[in-house]
C-alpha cells in the first residue's frame, strides 16, 4: 500500500478511536436541523469542524490574555509570546521538525507555499531550470509555480498519472532530471485521495539535486507526517483543515534552505534593522511572519494538535479508512455513479463522483435537503477535472468524527436524489 500507516500499528490495537465520545467533543455536529434531521458533515477536506477544546482556548486569549505577540513586555504580551513559542514546539514535535526556527506562521498553505514559490524560486531559478509539477495538484500548488515559470522563464514538467489517478512513478524519469530544481507534490489530493510515496519521491529528486515541497493540506491531518525521515524540503498545511482555527498554517523549511532564500511580504517583525535605504532581515523564523500574526488562531493551532495527538494519527486514519472503504462499497450500489482515484488501500477518506445524468449542484443541492453537506464543483483543481474530462464532480470527505451512519444517510440521499432527477 502506499499509505504509510499500517492497520496493524500496535497502538491503534490499544486505543482505537471511540467516535462517539469523538462525536460529543464537535458542537456543530450536535445540532439537528429545522426539520429534524441531524447534520451529516461531509466537507472535512474544504474545512474541519472545531471540537470544544479549540473553541475554547481561542476564547480563553481573548478574554485572559489577548494582546500582540512578541512585542510587549507587559503581562499579556508575555504570555501571548510564551503560548505562540508553545504552539510553535507542538507544530515542531507534529511534524518531526529538528529546530524549532524551522516553523514558520502563515495564514494557511496557499500562503506557505507562495513564499516559497516567490522567496525561493524568484531567488535561484533561472531560464531552462525545470519545476516538477503533476495534474491533481490544487490551484494552490500549481498557479504559484506558473507565475514564478514566467517570472523566472523555467519550464513546468508534470509527472504523468496513471488511470486511477496515481503518480507513475515508472515514468518518473521521464520528467525528474539534472534541471529539475523543485518537485512540488500534493501530500494527499484533495479530489482523488490520492497518497503519493513522498518517501522515494524526495529521494529521487535529491538524486538528481532537486528540492520537494509537499502540499500538506490534507494529509497532515489524517495520517503521521516526519519531514526528516521523509526527507522532505518544505511542507505548507492550514491550521482549519486539522481542526483548528481559519486564518493560521504552517510552513516548515529545511534551517538552510529558509536561510538562503528571500522573504515575501515585507513590514513590522521580519525585520532586524531597519535604514533609510535598506533593511536587514529579522532571524529564522521572524523572517516570514511580517506583520501582526494571527494570535489567538495560532495558540488555539496548538491545542488542535493536542487534541490529534490524544486521539493519536494512526487510529484516526484507521478509523477513516475504514469508513472509506465501507463508503466506496455503498456507492458502488447507486446506479451510474463513478468514484475517480484509486481504490481504498491507495487513498485517503475522499470519495469524488459524479452520477451519469445529473450534474453535480443539483445533487449536491438535493443532499443538503436530507441535512448531508459535500461539496460539488471543481474543488480549485481545473487541470484535473480537464484530465478527468468532466467539469465539475461531487465530493464527499470524511474525518475522524464520520461514521458507517453518515455514510448510510448520505446513499439513501443519494438514492433519492437521483430519483428525482431522472
Ligand atoms: N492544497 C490542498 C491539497 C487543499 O486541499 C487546499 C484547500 O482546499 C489548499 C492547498 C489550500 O488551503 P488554504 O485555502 O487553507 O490555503
Amino acid at each position: 500500500s502506499a499509505l504509510q500507516v499500517s492497520d496493524d500499528d500496535a497502538d491503534v490495537k490499544k486505543k482505537p478511536l471511540d467516535v462517539e465520545s469523538v462525536r460529543a467533543q464537535f458542537p456543530a455536529l450536535q445540532q439537528t436541523l429545522p426539520s429534524g434531521m441531524p447534520v451529516i458533515y461531509l466537507d472535512t477536506a474544504a474545512s474541519a469542524q472545531k471540537p470544544q477544546c479549540v473553541i475554547d482556548k481561542e476564547r480563553e486569549v481573548y478574554e485572559q490574555y489577548y494582546a500582540n505577540a512578541y512585542r510587549g513586555v507587559y503581562r499579556f504580551g508575555d504570555r501571548v509570546s510564551s503560548e505562540i513559542e508553545h504552539s510553535r514546539e507542538k507544530v515542531r514535535q507534529f511534524i518531526g521538525a529538528e529546530h524549532i526556527e524551522e516553523i514558520a506562521f502563515t495564514s494557511g498553505t496557499t500562503m506557505a507555499i507562495n513564499i516559497v514559490a516567490n522567496g525561493w524560486g524568484r531567488r535561484f531559478l533561472e531560464a531552462g531550470d525545470e519545476i516538477l509539477l503533476n495534474e491533481m495538484e490544487h490551484h494552490a500548488n500549481f498557479v504559484p509555480w506558473q507565475w514564478v515559470a514566467q517570472a523566472t522563464g523555467a519550464v513546468l514538467r508534470f509527472i504523468p498519472l496513471t488511470d486511477d489517478g496515481q503518480l507513475d512513478l515508472d515514468r518518473l524519469d521521464e520528467v525528474l532530471s539534472e534541471k529539475t530544481k523543485i518537485v512540488a507534490v500534493t501530500g494527499m489530493s484533495n479530489v482523488l485521495g490520492t497518497v503519493p510515496p513522498i518517501t522515494e519521491i524526495a529521494r529521487r529528486a535529491k538524486a538528481v539535486g532537486a528540492k520537494i515541497l509537499v502540499d500538506g493540506a490534507q494529509n497532515v491531518p489524517h495520517m503521521p507526517v516526519n519531514v526528516v525521515g521523509e526527507g522532505i524540503d518544505f511542507l505548507a498545511f492550514s491550521g482549519h483543515k486539522l481542526y483548528g482555527p481559519s486564518g493560521v498554517g504552517v510552513l516548515y523549511g529545511r534551517r538552510e534552505l529558509l536561510e538562503e532564500m528571500d522573504p515575501f511580504l515585507c513590514g513590522g517583525h521580519m525585520i532586524d534593522r531597519v535604514y533609510k535605504d535598506h533593511s536587514e532581515w529579522a532571524a529564522l523564523p521572524a523572517k516570514f511572519e511580517a506583520g501582526t500574526l494571527p494570535i489567538a488562531q495560532a495558540i488555539a493551532l496548538g491545542r488542535a494538535i493536542e487534541f490529534v495527538e490524544d486521539l493519536s494519527l494512526c487510529a484516526i486514519h484507521t478509523h477513516e479508512q475504514n469508513v472509506l472503504r465501507y463508503a466506496t462499497e455503498r456507492l458502488g450500489e447507486i446506479p451510474g455513479l463513478k468514484v475517480y482515484g484509486p481504490s481504498p488501500g491507495h487513498k485517503g477518506a475522499i470519495c469524488s463522483f459524479t452520477v451519469e445524468n445529473a450534474a453535480a449542484q443539483d445533487l449536491a443541492q438535493l443532499l443538503d435537503l436530507k441535512g448531508v453537506c459535500v461539496r460539488h464543483g471543481h474543488h480549485c483543481t481545473m487541470p484535473l477535472h480537464d484530465l478527468l474530462g468532466v467539469p465539475a464532480t461531487v465530493r464527499a470527505s470524511f474525518g475522524l468524527y464520520n461514521t458507517a451512519n453518515d455514510v448510510d444517510v448520505l446513499i439513501d440521499a443519494l438514492q433519492s436524489a437521483r430519483k428525482q432527477l431522472h
